[in-house]
């Protein structure tokens, strides 16, 4: 025999859990892996496309060169979504953890929409996940950039990218650098090699730790 059983947290203790995890996103200062690639690339023409959610990369590099293509935690949005608007989540995580008794956060201060009233929830990607203009505006910047130097040297760094969603790191990569004439894949990832055979000279691939590898290029370069 067999039993199930199973609770549904409550929406206040949903925000506890929540509350208590973005404030440790947001107080976490940019780390050396994200130091290390910038010393090393800031003086290049660079664009930054990460699926990365955990603030690193608004931390690090300057928006105008990032595209955060899963969203961030640095955001909240209505859960319908009703509006096109992003919700700065510091405020609200603040007043939680501010409130919180045990392990549940004040029913008064669950995020609501200013809008509609309804939930609102991490701006990262799930099944509400509200491609607005912030994120067309994120995708346009990645994609511009890319086509204003479609014949110039390019690298395409593919870094530490896993296998969840590679139809927006990899894939594309990998097809572009066919395409291009002057293109070529780099790819660091500490599971193993995924250049293509077929991109011969144009690709290479590092099995390394990236956060190593990043450490000894920069001393390297110093
Ligand atoms: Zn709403």
């Amino acid at each position: 025999m067999a039993a199930f059983i199973t609770s549904t947290p409550s929406l206040e203790q949903q925000w506890a859990y929540y509350a208590r995890y973005i404030d440790f996103m947001l107080r976490e200062p940019a780390s050396q892996p994200y130091l290390d690639l910038r010393f090393l690339i800031d003086h290049k023409d660079y664009f930054i496309l990460s699926t990365n959610v955990d603030t690193q990369v608004e931390k690090t590099f300057p928006a105008e060169r990032t595209c955060n293509y899963q969203g961030s935690f640095v955001h909240l949005q209505c859960k319908q979504p009703c509006c096109d608007e992003l919700f700065d989540a510091s405020p609200y995580v603040e007043r939680m953890l501010a409130g919180m008794a045990g392990f549940e956060v004040r029913s008064e201060d669950v995020p609501r929409c200013p809008h509609c009233g309804w939930q609102l929830v991490p701006w990262v990607r799930d099944d509400t996940f509200l491609e607005g203009s912030a994120w067309h505006e994120g995708v346009e910047r990645y994609e511009n950039f890319v086509r204003e130097r479609r014949d110039s040297r390019l690298l395409f760094l593919e870094l530490s990218v896993g296998e969840m969603t590679p139809g927006i790191i990899t894939l594309p990569f990998w097809s572009m650098t066919a395409k291009m004439p002057n293109a070529h894949l780099l790819s660091v990832n500490i599971s193993g090699d995924s250049a293509p055979l077929q991109l011969g000279s144009k690709a290479e691939a590092i099995r390394a730790d990236l956060g190593a590898l990043l450490s000894a290029a920069r001393t390297g370069g110093e």
